[in-house]
Formats: C-alpha cells, structure tokens, sequence
C-alpha cells in the first residue's frame, strides 16, 4: 500500500503561486484545456476548472468500469430497440408523473412514430458514472447517461496537463508523488468523434459529402469540449460538422428528397445529428423548439440520440433495472447479469408497488442514507439526505411516481488536491466520480458497432453533494493508479 504522503501530495505555496499555477495557466490556454466564465463572454475564456494533482485510483476498480461498458451500452440499446414494448409502456407511464419534461419528450415521440421514423440507425453516445464505495471498496453506479454527455474533449485535455507537468519535472518539488511514474490520457477526444464517424460512414448520403450537425445551447460554456470533437472528425475521418442553436435550426435547414436533412445554404445533407442540447426543459425556450425536435426526430439524419434512446437513460429506468426481473428481459447471459447487478446500489421507486412502500418508508426513516432523484439531467436537480421529508411532503403525492430514491454511495475521500477555478485555487479533500464511454450504433434489432470510449474523472470537494463542473460544483481531473 502506500505512504500518506502519496495520497496528500503538498508543496509550497509559493511555489505553487509563482511557478506552477502560471505553468498551468499557459499550458491550458496554449492546449484548449478552457471554458467560457460563467458570466460567458465569447471574447474571455479562462481554464477550465481543474486540479493541480491527478487522483489516484485503485487499477482494479477502474479496470472493472471499463470491463463493464460494452455490456451497459448493448443493455441501453436493447431497450431502446424496444422489440418488448418495455421502454414505450415504462416512459408513456412516467410520462403522465412528469408532464413537463419526460412527458414532453414522449409526446414528441408519439408524433414522431405517428409521422413515421423512417431512419433505423440510430447513435449512443453514451456515459456511466461511477464512485467507488468505501465499504465494499467496488464501483458503484450513480447514473447512465445516453443523452449530451461531455468532457470526452477536455478529459483527454487534463490528461495531458498532468502528463506534462509530470514528465517535464514540475511536481518534482512537491512531496509524496513518487509513484507518478505514468499519467495515463483518455483517449474519449478521438474515440467519441470516431462514433460519430462510424454514424456518417453507414448513412446513405446520395450525395458523398453528409456532414454532422451539433445541436447546442445558447450562451453553452461548455464550447471548447465539443469543439474538439468537431476538429477531431474533420482531421481524422475528413467528415465537417455544423453548428446551430435549436431556433436556428427552421431558418437554416430544409427537408429534402426522403426528408433528407440539408443546410439551406450550401445543399450539404446532415448525416448525423449530434444533440448537445435538449436534455434539459430550459433547452426548449417555446413549442417551435419542441417542434424543431419532432422535424429532427422524422428527418432521414441518424440521431445521436434518438428520443427512445434519450428516454431510456430516465432515472426510473435505471431503477428499473435493479429488479432484476427488468434487467433480465434483456441480458440472458448469468454472468454478464453479475457483473451489471453488481455495480447498483438499491434504488427505490415511489409508486404503489410492495417495492414502492418500501421506498415510502425508507425516505421518511431513514432519509440520512438517501437520495431523491427527478427524471431530470445535468447535475443540481437532487434532493438530498434530511431534505427528503419535507420535500416529499411538499408536492402532491400523485407526484412521488417521478422520483427515485437512490442509496447514497460513501465514496473514500481520495486525496488531498488544489482545485483551479478561474483565477482561484481550493486546498481540500476531494472525492471523484469516474465516468466511461462508450458508443453504440444500432437499429431496430442489429447492432454494428459497441465500443468502450474513453473514461472522465471529475472531484469535487467532499462538502458539496454534486459535483456537476459546468453547474458550478466540480473540476476535471485525470488519474494515476494503483
Ligand atoms: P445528473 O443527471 O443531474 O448528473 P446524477 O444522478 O449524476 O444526476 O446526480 C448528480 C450528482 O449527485 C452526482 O454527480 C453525484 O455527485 C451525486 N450523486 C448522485 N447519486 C448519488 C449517490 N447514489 N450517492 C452519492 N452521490 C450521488
Ligand atoms: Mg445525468
Ligand atoms: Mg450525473
């Protein structure tokens, strides 16, 4: 095992403000390693938040997300195929709990299968996240993402921070990391934009040159991620990409021949579209964008994701699948069963059903242990601990049905490091979330490519519940392990 002083490497704050934060600044700056301020000024950027040290991890349980990735994208592509009919009745009941967001998108669903979906292949760009339980010492899951997923560009980015600032010497003044022999580098910048690629080389373009449209927010902080995924698909597989906010898309774009996506401009075909935005409510400002979502979702264009795919990454359905009941209706294999059953942790629904009640009771109990989660993505959206109560008590019990109560999983404070936000630096114990990967491209009953994609570690400081980095909460990080 190792010495203390390898899991609270220090260094003298002096030579911290005078020679290493600057290093890191310029060589940030320099690399793309950046983030718009949260007051976003498209002429100020500033690094993204980050650490001065990597974190450690145990090789084994970093080893075991990764093992377990193509297994989680083959299970989220099952469902969203869904030859069962699970996924349709699963969100068309969560839809009636949730009417403003879930609802929304089940609606738009309906529309579109009323209209007709008549492109098969559809893309998951997909993300698992972890925290490594104290006790049990073993990942355990805090969501599966299959909607916007981020940091593939700026994880490779932090990577090679550290990577550089270790093998040029610059912790050599700092104490306790003689074990930094090697910082290893996400590889998620090249292979998320070879997903994508993968999409783009199976469309039928009738007319060779199909590009790929990202969907974005306005005023996003978050650019330079994406960006580098756009440079990557240009530079490695020659495929150019767009950009367009979800009101621009009517002005900007037109159907063609088959409901062929085209760039008015240019008469380019969209071959895929990418969504860095929609996952919210705040995405869709008025009906036309949840109108522009609907023309997206009957347009010949792959999506990446579909609506099913979107709706199947609902809390609900990860709660779901920890009655194993659900989760075998999809995975025959024992073994693979295993090694899903054993990243969970007990999720509760607060429905009618014996489980149900036993969450019921569990929230007003025992609430310290819990949890509350909406169906709902991008970090801040949670209810936590003691909070529970009253906030159940709050709103209308028909409401209850779009939560779910998730045990908390105790994660070891990894490390002692400095967090960078902006031109700030934090000294404190930090805990890290570990997300990998992964991408899937299906259709309705074949799939053609599932591959493991890179992995992000994100901390935070262990007095803050979330640990979102664009919401304001956490940092990137990369990793050393052990
Ligand atoms: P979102 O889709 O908004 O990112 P998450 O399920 O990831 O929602 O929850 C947000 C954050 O809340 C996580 O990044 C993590 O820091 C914390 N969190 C969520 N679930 C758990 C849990 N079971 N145990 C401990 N922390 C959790
Ligand atoms: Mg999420
Ligand atoms: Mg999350």
């Amino acid at each position: 095992m190792f010495s203390e002083s390898f899991r609270y490497p220090s260094l003298p704050d002096e030579y911290l403000k005078e020679y290493l934060l600057p290093e890191i600044y310029q060589w940030s700056l320099s690399n793309g390693l950046i983030m718009y301020p949260p007051d976003f000024k498209p002429e100020s950027t500033s690094i993204a938040p980050t650490t001065v040290f990597p974190t450690t991890l145990p090789k084994e349980s970093f080893n075991k997300a990764i093992d377990v990735q193509k297994d989680y994208n083959e299970l989220y592509a099952k469902i969203s195929q869904d030859q069962l009919g699970w996924l349709t009745s699963e969100a068309a009941e969560l839809a009636k709990s949730d009417p403003d967001f879930t609802g929304k998108l089940w609606d738009t669903y309906l529309k579109a299968s009323k209209i007709g979906i008549k492109q098969k292949l559809r893309l998951g760009l997909f993300r698992s996240d972890y925290l490594i339980d104290k006790s049990a010492n073993e990942i355990k899951q805090v969501e599966f993402n299959t909607v916007s997923v981020s940091f593939g560009g700026l994880s490779t980015k932090v990577g090679e921070l550290h990577q550089f600032l270790n093998q040029s010497g610059k912790y050599d003044v700092a104490k306790g990391l003689e074990y930094y022999k090697y910082v290893p580098v996400s590889d998620s910048d090249v292979k998320l934009a070879e997903g994508l690629a993968k999409a783009v080389d199976r469309y039928d373009s009738i007319s060779g040159n199909a590009c790929v449209l990202f969907v974005v927010q306005n005023g996003e902080r978050n650019v330079f991620d994406q960006r580098i995924l756009e440079y990557n698909l240009l530079k490695l597989h020659g495929i150019k990409s767009k950009r367009m906010t979800f009101d621009e898309i009517p002005e900007l774009t037109k159907l063609g021949e088959d409901n062929r996506l085209l760039i008015k401009a240019t008469n380019e075909e969209v071959a895929v579209v990418y969504f860095r935005s929609g996952y919210a409510p705040t995405d869709f400002k008025t009906d036309k964008d949840w109108d522009t979502r609907l023309y997206l979702e009957t347009s010949y264009a792959i999506k990446a994701p579909d609506l099913l795919t979107q709706l199947s990454g609902a809390k609900k359905i990860q709660q779901l699948l920890t009655e194993e009941i659900y989760l075998r209706k999809f995975v025959k294999e024992d073994d693979i069963v295993k090694k899903l059953t054993s990243t969970f942790v007990n999720i509760y629904p607060l429905d009618n059903t014996s489980l149900g009640n036993e969450g019921k009771r569990l929230a007003f109990e025992s609430p310290e242990k819990f949890v509350l989660k909406p169906q709902r993505e991008g970090g801040g959206n949670n209810i936590y601990k003691e909070d529970i109560p009253k906030f159940l008590n709050s709103i209308d019990e028909g409401e209850w049905n779009a939560y779910v109560l998730m045990e908390l999983i105790k994660p070891e404070e990894t490390m002692h490091n400095i967090i960078i936000r902006g031109d700030e630096y934090f000294k404190e114990a930090i805990i890290s979330e570990l997300g990998i990967f992964g991408y899937i491209l299906f259709d309705d009953d074949t799939i053609y490519n599932n591959e493991y994609a890179g992995w992000l570690l994100r901390s935070k400081f262990n007095s803050s519940n979330e640990g979102g980095v664009a919401a304001g909460f956490g940092c990137v990080d990369s990793v050393v392990l052990y």
